[in-house]
């Protein structure tokens, strides 16, 4: 099959695992500390806050894992089939097929001789790869696993929702609120921080957007847990 360059993979893979792994552990901290705080502005009982905070985190943990791994399956059952695809055309019109990979070349604007030679050249080398790259934009060696993607996800999630969750269990109750936002601000900038260098985007825009967006989540549940809570006790 392909002979690609065994490093480049794995670091790619590495980065897609690794955004993935922050975008979880975000997610994990954002609806975890909104959570808690929203409870906690309704009652100052220790066991209510804890019990729904982690119900949160297992219901969130599960929903994100179950969620990728949908979408990640379904992902690659298309990328199946259109590379089955891309070899059934390959097998049964050779010519066509190198003819269309040219035309792409020359759409991307090499001339009529060199699109004509790059695509001998990667068809030569390896043909799937070669369409899947230009045509479909699919790595054929570098299909996503599902149940990788779930775990990740499922263990990425848990992690960014134990620190509020933890913040809020260990602080004396006048002190709760106040300390867990203040340790969700500090890891999400954290985690914006790390998106935006793994990216490549603004860092200190994503820090203050990544924590701006966690600010309106706490402040709002903040509010319905206190209305709510008032209008009950
Ligand atoms: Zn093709």
């Amino acid at each position: 099959m392909a002979h690609h360059e065994p490093h480049d993979e794995v670091t790619g893979d590495r980065m897609n695992w690794l955004r993935a792994g922050v975008l979880g552990a975000n997610d994990g901290i954002v609806s975890t500390a909104s959570l808690v705080v929203g409870v906690a502005g309704a009652t100052t009982d220790r066991t209510q806050i804890l019990v729904a905070g982690l119900a949160g985190l297992f219901a969130g943990a599960m929903s994100m894992a179950s969620g990728e791994y949908v979408s990640v399956s379904s992902q690659r059952d298309a990328e199946r089939a259109l590379l089955a695809r891309e070899r059934r055309e390959l097998a049964d019109a050779p010519e066509e097929e190198l003819e269309e990979l040219k035309e792409i070349y020359e759409d991307k604007g090499l001339d009529e001789a060199t699109a004509g030679e790059v695509a001998r050249q990667l068809t030569e080398h390896d043909a799937l790869a070669a369409h899947a790259e230009a045509e479909l934009h699919i790595d054929p060696d570098g299909l996503t696993d599902p149940w990788g993607a779930a775990v990740a996800s499922f263990l990425s999630f848990t992690a960014g929702a134990l620190l509020p969750l933890a913040a809020i269990a260990f602080t004396p109750t006048g002190l709760r609120v106040p300390v867990t936002v203040a340790a969700a601000i500090l890891t999400l900038a954290l985690t914006g921080f790390v998106s935006a260098k793994l990216s490549g985007a603004n860092r200190r825009r994503a820090m203050i957007r990544n924590v701006a967006g966690g600010l309106v989540a706490m402040g709002v549940t903040y509010a319905i847990g206190s209305l709510v809570g008032q209008s009950i006790g």
